[in-house]
């Protein structure tokens, strides 16, 4: 029913028009890098498909390869701490 435009409060029409919005369907999260991509479509971000790395604009995409590059200095820092507190262990027990 037709209600005149001024028995309307401000409010009352806002709260009416909140409802009023755009679903975006066919969205689903990357399980690789956990970017927005389309349903059923190799991720443009990773260029991953169900797993694997995949063809991406005619160059195959690996992502293993920079993975593995900050892989190989976490262990080289890792490692030094363990070497000094084995120089520090035995100097403690001189000490004493
Ligand atoms: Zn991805």
């Amino acid at each position: 029913m037709a209600v005149p435009q001024r028995r309307i409060s401000k409010t009352r029409k806002r709260m009416r028009r909140t409802h009023f919005k755009l679903n975006v369907e066919g969205l689903v999260t990357c399980p690789n890098c956990g970017e927005m991509i389309k349903a059923h479509h190799v991720c443009p971000k990773c260029g991953y498909y169900a797993g694997k790395a995949q063809y991406l604009n005619g160059k195959l995409v690996k992502p293993e390869e920079k993975k593995a590059a900050p892989a190989k200095k976490a262990p080289a820092k890792k490692a030094a701490p363990k070497a000094k507190a084995k120089e520090e262990a035995p100097k403690a027990e001189e000490a004493k």
